[in-house]
């Protein structure tokens, strides 16, 4: 029924192009992580409050990258451990380090070189790789910054395995970077999709519906829930996976899916969302051509955006 998921591959899905070889044998290789992390071929980031530092100045147009440093940037963590991230294809390994909130560059070094930036624009103007692995780091970085007790028995825990383990030596648990799936799905009835939009959103922006799997839920059941307590709308039972993102806002995985509705009477949830509306496929693709007078799209970063040129691609 439906064409190919999404013709231009998934690395095109922003914040999931990272190709590093994460090497998760090496995270409990202190020794070996000691030597990378010093050697002249690390390639280190720095991360303050989830926003990463970034080369160039902020609002300068064109793309820019992650700042890189070098083993130095050791210097600015105080004793915050290396975050191991993998990798490369040509073997340089790629760390992050968490600076803490009130760190600025102006006294160090680095002053002039770059700065932090908020993290949806920073990773609108990287390269994919770059921001396959600022999204990765951030993603840790924020699951340390809300889970730093043991919720078994609330003493601290101390993080292990590079980054991507914490232990408790109250009880003796190990705990792991949380992971909260999101069904995000266009609803489609015939020629039109289903697009909602919520009250803090500009006016105009529209957007896929979403929400948070359940447990005991499989990702169709959950879509078609959400699609129905939002919208009132009954899928039909044909569901169809696209693409999934990593989204560290701060720790889901976002999961494009296209969901044929039954018809398209609407019962809007205004708890939920503020509205929502069928659009024709003409209709549509004019919003996304950014020449639509009243609607915008989600930008190229959501995976929104991605999940309805994949239905507008479509020809069945
Ligand atoms: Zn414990």
């Amino acid at each position: 029924m439906f064409g190919p998921p999404n013709p231009s591959g998934a690395a095109a899905i922003p914040l999931a192009g990272s190709d590093l070889d994460r090497a998760g044998h090496r995270r409990t290789d202190a020794d070996w992580l000691k030597d990378a992390f010093a050697s002249d071929r690390a390639m280190v980031m720095l991360m303050r409050g989830g926003d990463p530092l970034m080369s160039g100045s902020p609002g300068q147009s064109g793309p820019r990258d992650l700042l890189w440093l070098g083993a130095q940037a050791g210097a600015f963590a105080g004793d915050a451990p290396p975050l191991f991230l993998g990798v490369t294809p040509k073997g340089a390994p790629v760390f992050a380090l968490d600076v803490a909130p009130d760190f600025s560059l102006g006294s160090t070094p680095l002053a002039g070189l770059g700065a932090f930036e908020g993290f949806r624009p920073a990773a609108g103007a990287m390269d994919s790789r770059d921001a396959g692995i600022a999204a990765t780091a951030r993603a840790l970085f924020e699951w340390r910054r809300r889970h730093r007790f043991c919720p078994n028995c609330g003493q601290p825990t101390r993080l292990v395995d590079a980054g991507w383990k914490s232990r408790c030596d109250g009880c003796e648990s190990d705990h792991f970077p949380r992971i909260d799936p999101v069904a995000i799905m266009l609803a489609v009835h015939e020629d039109a999709c289903l697009l909602g939009r919520q009250k803090a959103w500009p006016p105009g922006f529209y957007s896929c519906l979403a929400g948070f799997i359940e447990p005991g839920e499989t990702m169709e059941q959950g879509a078609a829930r959400e699609l129905l307590e939002e919208a009132g709308v009954a899928a039909s039972g044909e569901a169809k996976y696209l693409f999934c993102q990593p989204w560290p806002f701060p720790s889901s995985l976002m999961v494009g899916m296209i969901l044929k509705a039954e018809n398209r009477e609407l019962r809007i949830d205004e708890t939920e969302i503020e509205t929502a509306r069928w659009f024709p496929r003409e209709e549509m693709a004019e919003i996304m051509s950014g020449r639509h007078p009243e609607c915008h799209a989600p930008p190229n970063l959501a995976i929104a955006h991605h999940i309805i040129r994949a239905w507008l691609a479509q020809t069945d």
